[in-house]
């Protein structure tokens, strides 16, 4: 479990809402401590959470100020209480004398949590949209995000700390296991053909399962059209339409997380494509006839290819590959793109522009023959290493298959 601690900034009426959800959580927790000390001191009864979080809805009744927060947090308070007495019979078991738990004043209670992120249905029960996180019954307050979340966001507490609020994530976060220091670096080069392609020539593919379950989904989104408005089948239909989604998104992110994780452990420098300064879809060039007429030039095949860029999501895999190389103390360059595909890995001459049809690299001038991508790959490296492809192509380190 890891921690991501961001200060917000509510405006007086949030702040107001914050500190009337803290006033009552500490309202409440100093009531539950209060009944179970009674219970131990008159009668050495010790009182349950599930007795007292049954307790839950009457108190609503006869305090409807309640009614107006989120209940989890009422919950995860009556938890915190159960937890403080766990801690008190434990002691008492191993023959000390404790103090009991103590009643908490204005200073000392200074945080409520929200203990279930994830939903099983619908959106997480906090989440951060546009620069604010979403709290039910509160509201959306602006927030600094200085870092970005990682993993799987498990509870999340608001904590005052003197003038100011933070917001709290406690996240699941997978453990790198990094090899020992190798010195490696990779380059990387993304693509449609292949994920990715390295610059040792290893070649990653997108799973078969996202096409599969792209297949399956298209069927599902066309008898959701074919519905009538309203029906119940309609309903149905949109409800699975929903679920392929969500399950092609998380397969792709499970595949994205894996192959991070295998690079970051794998290698010390790792170089990509930097995506923004050019657009990967290195567009078809306009062709035009002699009288200036154009040519069909394979835009329509772009529009499949579109659809699939957006699949691979790229930009999103590279963003984790940096927040997981951050953890690993690994580095990672983004260069500049252009013409990794024309320009010799071995010799380093411009070859002539490639169209996306063609898969080999053959170098007029060197006479090496490489695939596409692999040549690309080798290029990004060397861009991100700082050394030009002449350095490398000594005899010796020559890279790639000669003609
Ligand atoms: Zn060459």
């Amino acid at each position: 479990m890891k921690a991501f601690k961001y200060r917000i900034y509510p405006t007086r009426r949030q702040r107001d809402a914050l500190q009337f959800t803290l006033d009552r959580n500490r309202e409440l927790y100093n009531a539950a401590l209060e009944e179970r000390r009674e219970a131990w001191r008159m009668s050495k009864i010790s009182i349950s959470y599930n007795d007292q979080s049954a307790q839950l809805p009457e108190i609503k009744e006869i305090r409807p100020e309640y009614k107006e927060i989120y209940s989890q947090i009422l919950q995860d308070t009556l938890k915190r209480v159960d937890k403080a007495f766990k801690a008190f019979f434990r002691r008492c078991k191993n023959g000390e004398t404790p103090g009991f738990p103590r009643f908490q004043g204005y200073d000392r209670y200074d945080s409520f949590t929200y203990p279930q992120i994830e939903k099983l249905k619908g959106k997480p029960t906090v989440s951060i949209e546009n620069g604010k996180v979403v709290l039910p019954k509160i509201g959306h307050i602006k927030v600094k995000q200085h870092r970005p979340l990682e993993g799987k966001v498990k509870t999340c507490t608001i904590k005052r700390e003197g003038e100011h609020w933070y917001i709290i994530f406690a996240c699941e976060v997978e453990a790198i296991q990094k090899l020992p220091h190798t010195d490696l670096s990779i380059g990387i080069d993304m693509g449609l053909k292949h994920f990715m392609t390295d610059s040792n020539g290893d070649v990653v593919d997108d799973p078969r399962f996202f096409r599969k379950s792209h297949g399956r989904l298209k069927k599902k989104q066309q008898r959701l059209s074919k519905r009538r408005n309203k029906s119940s089948r309609r309903k149905r239909s949109a409800q699975l339409v929903g679920k392929a989604h969500k399950k092609v998104r998380n397969q792709r992110k499970d595949f994205h997380h894996k192959e991070a994780r295998t690079l970051v452990e794998t290698f010390e420098t790792i170089v990509f494509e930097d995506l923004s300064m050019h657009h990967m879809v290195k567009r078809p060039k306009v062709k035009q006839d002699e009288n200036g007429k154009y040519l069909p030039n394979g835009a329509a095949a772009k529009g499949g290819l579109n659809k699939s860029i957006l699949d691979a999501g790229w930009g999103a895999f590279i963003e984790l590959v940096k927040h997981k190389a951050e953890w690993a103390g690994v580095t990672v360059y983004e260069v500049d793109p252009r013409k990794t595909s024309q320009i010799c890995s071995a010799c380093g001459e411009e070859g002539e522009h490639k169209d996306l049809s063609v898969r080999t690299h053959i170098c007029v001038h060197c006479g090496v023959v490489l695939d596409r991508d692999h040549n690309a790959a080798i290029n990004i490296l060397d861009r991100g290493l700082g050394r030009s492809p002449r350095e490398t192509a000594s005899p010796g380190t020559f890279r790639g298959a000669v003609a």
